[in-house]
């Protein structure tokens, strides 16, 4: 053998637990007890996990890893409250990053000045000297400073794709606010990896002019630095849901360095104003990349907005408005879409957060399963935040994967809950992040975090499902049981990748993908579940991470 685990608690998502496991040629070669691995491990290096829980290897089932990796280098505004907790935050590291030709900081809160809305006087206030900008943690919305703003050309305002906009002030410069990836480009263009790490996201293209030698080895540099931090959270595989063919060229020159730590998938992304014969693309990422470490066979839509910007598409107006905000594909072009994608036998995942934007949803992969007969093509939807109880049972019926993310609902404790009666109606919270509701739909259910949307720290996530945090009454208990949550972050996010039989459970013949706990989950109070870590991940039977 050439490395054994004893002494664990061994969940392996397959019949019974387990306390050891041995790896040979990067595959587990057997499960057992203690004694019955022992006699069996000749030379093999010993990782003892003295009693902590050893599972499959963490799979996080919707990323971004490419931003993700940027932004641990940026300014994190998580918490920073009103100018002087931005400033407070700011100028010491203004101090540490004196060639940055643009301060670009993460997770600013769309409250961060209470109930006004965030202004580049603010950011001046804040910051005066350089340029400046932040962006929400849904990477929906960027707020610049006057110098910022004038740097990306966009202090007197721009003309921007549909769908995203330059807020004006009343004295007609820009306000400082830039909703949507179409105003906050320019801006992204200025930092010092110049929007490459957004491209995927943005427009689902490649640098242009072509990146340099230079900027690969940076970008690939950045990338490393992502993968290294995921590993050291027990995770051994990630569904990136952002794609270009230049993100595929990074991962597979880290495979040949030896540097790729994660079985990376990565989508083609289709954008709504992109004519359809763009899916052709898929195809040919899906032909040139399909190995075990990277791969693609899937494409990745917008259906709608968030609903702090009230973009997403809901089914009735929202609060004291007018507004349902509109999808981001017609039901035509969706349905038309659909039947394409999947009559190539590609996967499809689309991100809906409103209520009409999941119903259109299910309504294209019913139109696609119409045109070409019912199939296991496991079509996911992302996020769910609100959905029509009628809807519900649709996910089972039409065999559509809900993939979820803990942290975003109020429930996991990492973003605040919203005020009554102000983004959703009182008859929306009880169908408002229903995971266990749609669990209980016989839908199945996936978890993640949307990295950098919300840290991509495994534990948190996990204390989020199951611990969860005390809300007003009018938000309904939709916490899990820890062996769900798991499950959904291991098993079953091997299961939609169609890698059922070969990852996410510990047998042996499985890939030698599993981490090593520092203590019994199983123990520890839900409330604490976020402290736990990992002591070893090992992916492939190497290891990648070791406390
Ligand atoms: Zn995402």
């Amino acid at each position: 053998m050439d490395l054994v685990i004893l002494n664990g608690r061994v969940i392996t998502f397959d019949g019974p637990d387990a306390e050891a496991l041995a790896i040979k040629n990067g595959m587990i070669a057997a499960v057992g007890s203690t004694a019955e691995i022992k006699e069996i491990a000749g030379t093999a290096q010993v990782i003892d996990a003295e009693g902590g829980t050893v599972l499959p290897g963490f799979i996080d089932s919707h990323v971004h890893l490419f931003q993700g990796a940027a932004e641990l280098d940026y300014l994190n505004l998580y918490g920073a409250e009103g100018v002087d907790g931005i400033a407070a935050a700011v100028r010491p590291y203004a101090e540490s990053r004196p060639d940055d030709p643009l301060l670009f900081a993460s997770a600013i809160d769309y409250h961060a000045m209470g109930d006004r809305p965030i202004t580049r006087q603010d950011l001046d206030a804040a910051m005066p000297d350089r340029p400046f900008a932040a962006m929400a943690s849904d990477h929906h919305t960027v707020w610049a400073n006057t110098k910022a703003l004038e740097m990306a050309g966009l202090l007197h305002g721009a003309e921007v794709d549909e769908g995203s906009e330059v807020v004006m002030a009343e004295d007609g410069t820009a306000a400082g606010e830039l909703r949507e990836p179409g105003a906050y480009k320019a801006v992204l263009d200025c930092t010092a990896l110049g929007g490459r790490e957004m491209l995927g996201l943005m427009t689902g293209a490649n640098p242009e002019p072509p990146a340099t030698s230079k900027e690969r080895a940076v970008d690939k540099a950045v990338m490393l630095r992502g993968l290294e931090h995921c590993a050291s959270h027990g995770i051994t595989g990630l569904h990136n849901m952002d794609g270009n063919f230049y993100q595929l060229e990074l991962l597979a020159a880290l495979e040949e360095d030896g540097d790729l730590l994660c079985r990376t998938e990565v989508p083609m992304h289709l954008k709504h104003t992109d004519p359809l014969d763009r899916i052709a693309e898929a195809a040919e990422m899906r032909a040139a990349y399909k190995g075990d470490m990277v791969w693609s066979s899937r494409v990745k839509m917008f259906m709608d907005g968030v609903i702090d910007s009230r973009t997403a598409y809901m089914l009735q107006p929202y609060p004291n408005t007018d507004s349902c905000s509109a999808p981001l594909f017609s039901p035509e072009h969706f349905d038309e879409a659909c039947t394409r994608i999947d009559a190539m036998g590609l996967q499809i995942a689309v991100h809906a957060i409103g209520d009409a934007a999941v119903r259109q949803t299910l309504n294209g992969y019913e139109a696609a399963r119409r045109a070409n007969g019912p199939r296991d093509s496991r079509h996911r939807i992302e996020h769910i935040e609100t959905v029509h109880p009628d809807d519900i049972p649709r996910f089972a019926e039409l065999g559509v994967v809900a993939s979820i993310q803990p942290l975003h609902s109020p429930l996991g404790g990492f973003f605040p809950p919203y005020e009554k009666g102000y983004l959703l109606h009182d008859f929306q919270y009880e169908h408002a992040f229903a995971w266990q509701t749609i669990r209980n739909s016989g839908a199945k259910v996936i978890f993640s975090t949307d990295w950098p949307v919300v840290p991509v720290d495994v534990m948190p996530t996990i204390q989020g499902a199951v611990a969860g945090v005390d809300l007003p009454d009018h938000w309904p208990d939709q916490r899990q049981t820890l062996r769900d949550t798991l499950a959904s972050y291991t098993r079953d996010n091997a299961w939609v990748e169609f890698n059922e039989n070969r990852k996410g459970r510990l047998r042996a013949g499985m890939m030698a993908d599993v981490v090593v706990m520092d203590t019994d989950l199983e123990s520890v109070a839900p409330d604490q579940l976020g402290a736990a870590r990992p002591v070893a991940t090992i992916c492939g039977g190497r290891i990648t991470y070791r406390a």
